[in-house]
């Protein structure tokens, strides 16, 4: 039984989306504004958030990037009214995992919140890999060769993202953001961070996994022109 929680300002909208999931067998809560909704979603244990972009109080696209900042990775599914690219491409970038551009058929929406589902738990389950470093998100832990390595927190989060992306180039502000946010950090700690990670993973080792692409970023791959 699947966990929703509402977002919607719209009472009929609401009232709609509510009666149609909760008879397909969902268990659903709701909120009628953003501020409501992001504490619903900071203390529930949701398995998706249904979430409309426009709301008062707090709007869709500032309730998911504060839900990202406190490190929730509930999926979102973000409702908009408005038909543009941009709108798209900003609901990415603040965290939600999917949209739907209203009006759209219920049978779409449950769809939808199913296929976000799934995703996430595969997601939680799975362990990244390249040759033969392998690093698993949901117990935290890093080998490289069978062997345990032991990375600081900046390590483990700098790798994953790598990883996640590999054989793709990160650039630096990606990095950045990732280790302290929208506001934060310099480039030589994160060029200190980098090398220590490096120390780690890479010097015991015959082959070089993590390549500095210079004035860029950094990648993680088998070889250096993959
Ligand atoms: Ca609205």
């Amino acid at each position: 039984m699947l966990r929703i929680l509402l977002i919607e300002d719209q009472r009929d909208i609401a009232a709609n989306i509510w009666d149609y999931l909760e008879h397909r067998g969902f268990v659903m809560d709701h909120a009628g504004d953003g501020a409501l909704g992001l504490r619903m979603a900071l203390e529930g244990n949701y398995d998706v958030i249904v979430l409309d972009l426009g709301l008062p109080k707090l709007d869709g696209l500032d309730l998911c990037r504060r839900l990202r900042e406190a490190q929730q990775d509930v999926p979102v599914l973000m409702l908009t009214a408005r038909d543009t690219l941009d709108d798209k491409l900003e609901g990415f970038a603040h965290g939600a995992d999917d949209y739907l551009v209203k009006p759209f058929a219920m049978k779409e929406l449950e769809a939808r919140i199913r296929a976000l589902h799934r995703r996430h738990r595969l997601q939680q389950g799975e362990v990244l890999r390249v040759a033969d470093l392998a690093l698993d998100p949901a117990n935290q832990t890093v080998e490289r060769g069978g062997q345990r390595l032991a990375l600081t927190r900046a390590g483990f989060v700098l790798l994953e993202l790598l990883m996640r992306r590999s054989p793709h180039l990160v650039r630096h502000a990606e990095l950045a953001q990732a280790l302290w946010g929208e506001n934060g950090g310099d480039i030589a700690t994160l060029h200190t961070h980098l090398s220590v990670l490096r120390s780690v993973i890479d010097r015991p080792f015959d082959t070089r996994l993590l390549h500095t692409v210079h004035g860029f970023g950094y990648r993680i791959a088998e070889s250096v022109d993959a």
